[in-house]
């Protein structure tokens, strides 16, 4: 599949990403999880996943929503930072 061999970057522009983007916004009411603010929101995933078949990524719009969360820039920076985010074979 040539999609995997983008960079996350582009995945991260694709269409598929803006819309379950909007959607983990929506339900996290448009406000950082960590200290509230409403700006400069971004969603964080909180697991990466590989497929043992493939050996692929699994595309970022492919997480069910609870592995997904809404912080604001400053909270996600500073969680990359001090944490690093678990990677699982599924
Ligand atoms: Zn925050
Ligand atoms: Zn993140």
């Amino acid at each position: 599949m040539r999609i995997l061999q983008a960079t996350y970057g582009d995945l991260l522009r694709r269409e598929e990403w803006r819309t379950k983007r909007r959607a983990i916004l929506q339900r996290d009411g448009h406000a950082c999880r960590n200290c509230g603010a409403r700006n400069r929101l971004q969603v964080h995933h909180r697991q990466y996943h590989r497929c043992q078949r493939t050996g692929h990524k699994l595309a970022p719009w492919c997480y069910n929503d609870r592995y997904l969360v809404t912080l604001c820039d400053d909270c996600h920076h500073n969680g990359h930072h001090i944490h690093r985010v678990p990677r699982y074979i599924i």
